[in-house]
């Protein structure tokens, strides 16, 4: 009882000199600085120096809202070398709190026109202008893309004048403020300095969008496909022929039904009938991979993204007997396949 009761004031005694110390400001600025040094260290997922292509989900998810995680983004790196596919809202947050190195991010390519895909344009011009850019911030999209572009210049043209004004033509010069806008034209490479690198567009139906591509790139024999936003043309399946990764966004029927019966809204209801036209579903996800002899398939822009495990066991039931090698993305889901190896290894940068 005795030794019980000295455990008790010890353990007492302990959390109140804790306590009291969290409060002196010399405890706070230490533990602040150590916070501060992570924050700033980041995580640098980028650059090693084992000769690879990667690829990192900096958006996971769809317009459908899902706490956390940033609307559509991926990463690929090869060798040295960054492509960022669409910059939907968040993904930005994501690409600084990874550290991406904006020096070797060669372009920004766009699947298609709508808002998930390129809300975070504008923060990506920012961030490569303070990183030091040596020109206009080159992206690559579909007919029209000069004038989502232009738009954002126009929109931001007195957010260009103030930053170059406050930190001098030195680091923010306006010579270089703005978009270089490229279309893309179905079926012709991007051109790139990257060696060993092929960046191959190709159309994919996601009408009414007038223009929306999917991408296939190759790095040194090793092979990954982005669908975007598609219903299943064929095009998807055709360019992932057995390819080492198939980036696939994909719609739940199921899900999207169930939440239909109890939307709150008509407008709601009606949007989500409407969505179930133009998208992938999961069960056809596995089916071409299953078809195109993939070697993984991973899913983002989930529509509806899951929540939590039985929604995510849900999601992926039509898979079952149909394929077996995904995985549902998470922002910070990074694929690394080695070139000369037929490896492909998955974790979590954050
Ligand atoms: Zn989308
Ligand atoms: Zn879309």
């Amino acid at each position: 009882m005795k030794k019980l009761l000295v455990l008790i004031s010890s353990v007492v005694l302990i959390f109140l000199i804790g306590l009291v110390s969290l409060n002196s400001h010399s405890v706070q600025d230490r533990i602040l600085n150590t916070g501060l040094k992570n924050i700033l260290a980041g995580v640098e997922p980028f650059l090693d120096k084992e000769d690879s292509l990667k690829v990192v989900v900096c958006g996971s998810r769809s317009p459908l809202p899902s706490p956390g995680r940033a609307e559509a983004c991926i990463l690929v790196e090869a060798g040295d070398d960054i492509y960022i596919f669409d910059l939907g809202n968040g993904s930005m947050d994501n690409l600084t709190q990874y550290q991406v190195p904006w020096p070797n991010v060669k372009a920004v390519l766009i699947t298609h026109m709508h808002s998930d895909h390129i809300a975070d344009l504008p923060d990506a011009h920012l961030q490569s202008w303070v990183q030091g850019r040596n020109s206009t911030l080159m992206v690559y999209g579909p007919e029209g893309i000069n004038l989502v572009t232009q738009g954002f210049e126009l929109a931001y043209s007195a957010d260009y004048q103030y930053r170059n004004e406050h930190h001098g033509d030195d680091m923010l010069p306006m010579t270089i403020a703005g978009f270089n806008p490229i279309q893309i034209m179905d079926n012709q490479l991007i051109p790139n300095n990257t060696p060993g690198l092929e960046i191959l567009p190709f159309v994919v139906d996601h009408h009414p969008v007038n223009s929306a591509f999917g991408f296939k790139i190759s790095y040194k024999g090793r092979t990954v496909v982005i669908s975007g936003d598609t219903i299943h043309d064929g095009s998807v399946q055709k360019y992932s022929k057995d390819v080492d990764l198939l980036v696939h966004s994909a719609i739940s029927i199921d899900l999207v039904e169930r939440m239909r019966e109890i939307a709150p809204l008509p407008q709601l209801n009606k949007i989500l009938f409407d969505i179930q036209d133009y998208h992938t579903t999961i069960k056809e996800a596995g089916e071409i991979s299953r078809d195109a002899n993939v070697k993984h398939l991973l899913i983002y822009h989930a529509i509806p993204t899951p929540r939590n495990k039985i929604m995510e066991d849900v999601f992926f039931r039509p898979l079952v007997g149909v394929f077996d090698s995904y995985t549902l993305s998470d922002d910070g889901t990074r694929v690394i396949m080695p070139v000369g190896s037929d490896e492909v290894i998955i974790d979590q940068i954050n």
